[in-house]
């Protein structure tokens, strides 16, 4: 284990100055033996992926991993360890099984997995495959009584377009400067598109086009796109999933190269079939949503009041087990609380853990408990509570090593987390950049003008391979990484809990 050299700026607390933290060099030093050298972190994450299974909102591996978590946090000596729901969310849904293959002209296994929330086949079907060639809701009518018993596919132009990148980075130093220096004064505007109007007019055909297969009696519908290539099949949610919605269209993501196999052979006229076998069950009996939630009560008679946060969120897609996104930054976030309390940790400030449910879909989780602990009746502004929390960390963006923080903008955090992480600089976290980062949970907090924060990550293959797809599995962790990760979590928690003011908060005027 290396011996820490800190700068001066640490040396003498009793004269440190206003702007300089006083930071507990011997707990710190305890912290990072105890993440760097007794990790548990791959131990953790075992069971929230492989002994849990795909953790969609509201099925049984959420549950699996929720209550595991939950004891596990109990066993930690957490205290209030429990799944606490946050309103009305939705149906669960499980696969239960799951067959497909080209039957003529030849047998050929396919890659494929069903989208969340649609529906089962009743039994195996051998379904001949037809190409729905339509532009919009009037060329679909030359369809109708075309469908009934048909496996759909929609034509496509694109092609495969070979990456010459590596699947795997890591954020080199020359943009790690650039993040460093980002002046959102100068930021470029955002390039206004008409992106979103052609995503809404491409939906609205989609949807279209399922309710008439439907209604005609179609088995399913196959979808892709070029980037489910190389054995690699995004799949995410197949329609809606609120209580009262009726079941969704059978809609399969399938692999690019299978799909135009497919396409190609029904373009040069020869009957394409295909076995297909979808079971799948709807879970209606409870439609609430949860978080995971516990924590570590603070013991300062004037802070214990005050709250620091942490969490990240445990639903996943359910192409696999949610690995690098989520279960990497729940790990992390559980491993750091059991550091803190491996190192005899007594927080002044109350530290309280978060393992939300329902972000895939909206943020669900976090914005409701938000929503009913932070917020006044407007909806707004944060209450009495809000003005207690300190500080709220996340942790979502895979399973690379912290770079730094997304300060949200915030000028007045630069300077302390900084000076937190100058005893990780030689770990390669030192970056402190005026950034927003968006996408996760750190958001529901901002968005009402509580300090909410994200790490920034070396990406390793999150965008490339791993995020949302049938991939996202153990294999592809960075159990040192990790394990980086949750030693500067813990410190962080360990910071804002002794810290003697709460974290600055930016200017924010609330919406009326
Ligand atoms: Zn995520």
């Amino acid at each position: 284990m290396r011996k820490l050299i800190f700068l001066p700026l640490f040396i003498g607390i009793g004269i440190a100055t206003a702007q300089d933290e006083k930071l507990d060099l011997d707990m710190l030093q305890k912290i990072r033996n105890e993440g760097l050298n007794n990790s548990q972190v791959m131990e953790i994450i075992f069971n929230l992926t492989d002994a849990s299974g795909p953790r969609l909102e509201g099925s049984p591996g959420f549950f699996r991993a929720a209550n595991w978590a939950k004891a596990k946090l109990a066993s930690w000596g957490l205290e209030n360890a429990k799944l606490e729901p946050w309103g009305e969310w939705g149906k669960g849904w499980e696969l239960q099984k799951f067959y497909i293959a080209l039957t003529a002209p030849y047998y050929k296994p396919l890659i494929a997995f069903p989208k969340s929330w649609t529906s089962s086949t009743n039994g195996v079907q051998n379904a001949e495959v037809v190409m729905v060639d339509a532009k919009d809701s009037a060329g679909l009518t030359a369809f109708a009584g075309k469908l009934r018993g048909k496996i759909i596919i929609t034509p496509r132009t694109d092609t495969l377009i070979p990456s010459y990148k590596p699947d795997a980075t890591r954020i080199a130093d020359s943009a790690l400067e650039k993040m460093a220096e980002y002046d959102p004064k100068n930021a470029p505007e955002r390039p206004r598109g008409n992106q979103r109007g052609n995503f809404r007019a491409l939906m609205q055909f989609s949807n279209q086009l399922k309710e008439l297969a439907k209604q005609e009696g179609a088995i399913a519908i196959l979808t892709t796109s070029p980037r489910n290539a190389e054995g690699t099949v995004f799949v995410q949610g197949g329609g809606q999933f609120t209580g009262g919605s009726p079941e969704n269209f059978l809609d399969i993501s399938i692999a690019y190269e299978d799909y135009m196999t497919l396409q190609r052979l029904v373009q040069h006229g020869i009957s394409v079939k295909l076995d297909l076998d979808v079971k799948s069950r709807f879970l209606t009996d409870d439609l609430k949503g949860y978080n995971v939630i516990a924590e570590v009560p603070g013991t300062d008679k004037k802070l214990k009041e005050q709250l620091v946060m942490m969490g990240g969120h445990l639903d996943a897609w359910h192409g696999a087990t949610g690995a690098t996104d989520n279960a990497a930054g729940c790990a992390a976030m559980m491993e750091a609380i059991r550091i803190l309390k491996a190192v005899g940790f007594k927080p002044r400030r109350t530290v309280r853990i978060a393992l939300w449910g329902g972000e895939e879909t909206g943020l669900f989780g976090s914005r409701n408990y938000v929503k009913n602990h932070f917020t006044d009746t407007t909806l707004h502004k944060y209450n009495a509570d809000g003005d207690r929390l300190s500080v709220y960390f996340n942790l979502d963006n895979g399973s690379g090593k912290i770079r730094g923080v997304y300060t949200q903008g915030n000028e007045s955090v630069k300077s302390i987390f900084s000076q937190w992480l100058k005893p990780y600089n030689d770990l390669g976290a030192s970056t402190i950049t005026l950034q927003n980062t968006g996408g996760t949970d750190h958001l529901s907090f901002d968005a009402i003008g509580l300090p909410g924060f994200q790490f920034i990550q070396d990406p390793i293959e999150y965008d490339t391979r791993t995020h949302h797809s049938n991939m996202d599995s153990y294999d592809h962790l960075q159990a040192d990484d990790l394990k980086q990760a949750a030693t500067i979590i813990a410190s962080f928690v360990y910071d804002a809990s002794q810290r003697d003011e709460k974290i600055p908060r930016k200017p924010f005027t609330p919406r009326q």
